[in-house]
């Protein structure tokens, strides 16, 4: 957050006072095309100013404290004029702020992105640009369609295809066009969709033949991205029959036709077109969201758990400052250890605070946290990852009669391992060092898809998340009956058949990479039916 950026990482310094705009190049859809130099700028802002075509995640990336001003057209609000968005970048910079003007796609072409920094040089704002990846490349890639190749395509040329291409006095010279897609030459038409019939009628009319191919890409590099393979004959019937529109890119050219291996791998990823909701807490979501992700999931965070800290922190906080009177820590989730990672920093304690004392984890990513956030590598990880596998092989490899042991976890952890541990003659001292809270109600994205039977996949990590989902829920529990429902592992499963959902699956491996593992397997078989 703002209070921790360095100076020397500072991008701008408003020592006169005088602001600075910079366009940002947000790239055409997936948040992780924008630029190294584009998200540094944006990481800093203290106004940024976005529309409709950049991806809403990449506000994820502000600063807290950060202004987001919205000027696209969405819903019922009116897009703001240019007149009025020059307006805005014009009275922030000259408050003496960083303004980011994100911008689909790259900020110039068919951007306004000229206009822009023309006109806050003649109002004495200092205005610089980022370049970025635009659709016109980046979605037919995505597609499988290279837009040049050195066999097929020597020319890419970029035409707006908002200008009637019927019209008299066109600046769109069709003729031309023609001419170079005749050569093997590839035309991407942007904002084109609208004007389909015209554009390829009016190609037609120069000399192409109805059977030159063509394709259309909607939403590409998204997790929505569709397409079709056509020909400028075909293009519109197609277009209507597969529902694509707005926005899309319309590539013309030899190189719609071109199918060669590996270059349709981005919608050949496991789980593309799947859309899979998770019930993590916002803190947990980033893992499982990022790994669904990469496989090509359109995935829906909605956190059901919120992890709050005790209510009361002084008896926690005099067992971490009593610690080495254990013989073990033992931890038994990933939060958990963040707990105690935030408490020990907040008490200016670093990770020698724990040296001599034997440390505990329940499975991988409690072990994972371990390593990240304390810098301890656990003494004792068990090969199944719930409470009796943790209490079974700490009996077995260690004398734990007579031990000290020190459990810090959450207020819903079952009795499991405490109970075995003692009954082997193990002194136990448990603390709750977090508390899960029922979130306050789903995000509307959730409701909306889940409504709109939109949802293949819901994933279930806790037994909580399944209870809570349900409450969140309430009236409309039935929504869920429309989705296949996923179970990280035994303990989840047996809260979701005692709340009546219907398991779809069940992970082998009780964790995240075992969940995704699953899920994959699932759609791969069900892709091969
Ligand atoms: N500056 C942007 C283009 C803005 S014009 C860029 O460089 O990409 C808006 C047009 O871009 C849309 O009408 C559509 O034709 C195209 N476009 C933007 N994002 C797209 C996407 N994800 N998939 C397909 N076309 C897209």
């Amino acid at each position: 957050m703002k209070q921790n950026l360095r100076k020397s990482n500072r991008l701008f310094h408003n020592t006169d006072q005088k602001g600075l705009v910079v366009l940002v190049s947000a790239g055409p859809g997936d948040p992780g095309l924008i630029t190294v130099a584009g998200l540094d700028y944006l990481k800093q802002a203290d106004v940024v100013v976005y529309d409709a075509l950049s991806n809403p995640k990449l506000l994820d990336n502000v600063q807290l404290d950060a202004e987001l001003i919205y000027v696209g057209k969405r819903g019922g609000n009116h897009a703001k004029t240019q007149d009025e968005i020059n307006n805005i970048l014009v009275e922030n910079a000259n408050k003496g702020k960083l303004v980011i003007r994100l911008k689909g796609g790259d900020a110039y072409l068919f951007g306004r992105g000229a206009e822009e920094i023309a006109y806050l040089s003649e109002h004495g704002v200092e205005g610089i640009v980022i370049p970025g990846v635009t659709a016109g490349i980046a979605a037919p890639m995505m597609a499988g369609i290279p837009v040049t190749h050195r066999k097929i395509a020597s020319t890419v040329t970029f035409v707006t295809g908002h200008e009637d291409p019927t019209k008299d006095q066109t600046a769109v010279d069709y003729q031309s066009l023609a001419g170079l897609i005749a050569k093997g030459g590839t035309v991407c038409f942007y904002m084109g969709v609208g004007r389909l019939g015209a554009i390829c009628q009016v190609l037609q009319s120069h000399g192409l033949e109805a059977d030159t191919p063509a394709a259309l890409v909607q939403w590409g590099t998204t997790p929505q991205q569709r397409h079709i393979v056509t020909s400028l004959g075909s293009a519109v019937a197609d277009v209507q029959a597969a529902g694509i529109s707005s926005p899309a890119i319309i590539l013309v050219g030899k190189v719609a036709a071109t199918n060669e291996p590996g270059l349709d791998f981005f919608t050949s990823r496991p789980l593309f077109g799947q859309t899979i909701l998770i019930t993590r807490t916002r803190q947990q979501a980033s893992d499982l969201s990022i790994q669904l992700g990469a496989l090509g999931a359109k995935v829906i965070e909605a956190p059901t758990i919120d992890i709050v800290g005790p209510e009361d922190w002084s008896d926690v906080d005099a067992v971490i400052k009593d610690v080495k009177a254990y013989d073990w820590l033992v931890l038994t989730s990933r939060n958990g250890v963040s707990a105690l990672a935030d408490r020990m920093a907040m008490m200016n304690l670093d990770a020698r605070h724990l040296a001599g004392v034997q440390v505990a984890a329940i499975g991988s990513s409690t072990a994972e946290a371990l390593e990240e956030l304390l810098n301890i590598i656990p003494d004792l990880v068990p090969t199944k990852f719930v409470g009796e596998s943790l209490a079974a092989e700490l009996i077995a490899k260690h004398d734990v009669s007579g031990k000290k042991m020190l459990l810090l976890r959450a207020d819903i952890a079952r009795p499991a391992l405490p109970k075995l541990l003692a009954q082997a003659g193990a002194q136990i001292t448990e603390h709750v060092i977090y508390q899960t809270k029922l979130a306050d109600t789903l995000p509307a994205e959730a409701f909306e898809a889940l409504r709109e039977k939109q949802v293949d996949w819901v994933t279930f990590t806790s037994s909580s998340t399944a209870a809570n989902m349900v409450e969140l829920l309430g009236d409309e529990k039935a929504l869920l009956n429309d989705c296949k429902l996923a179970s990280i592992g035994p303990i989840t499963s047996q809260t979701m058949q005692k709340l009546g959902l219907d398991i779809a699956l069940e992970a082998t491996q009780s964790d995240i990479p075992g969940l995704v593992a699953a899920l994959v397997d699932a759609c791969t078989v069900e892709q091969a039916k």
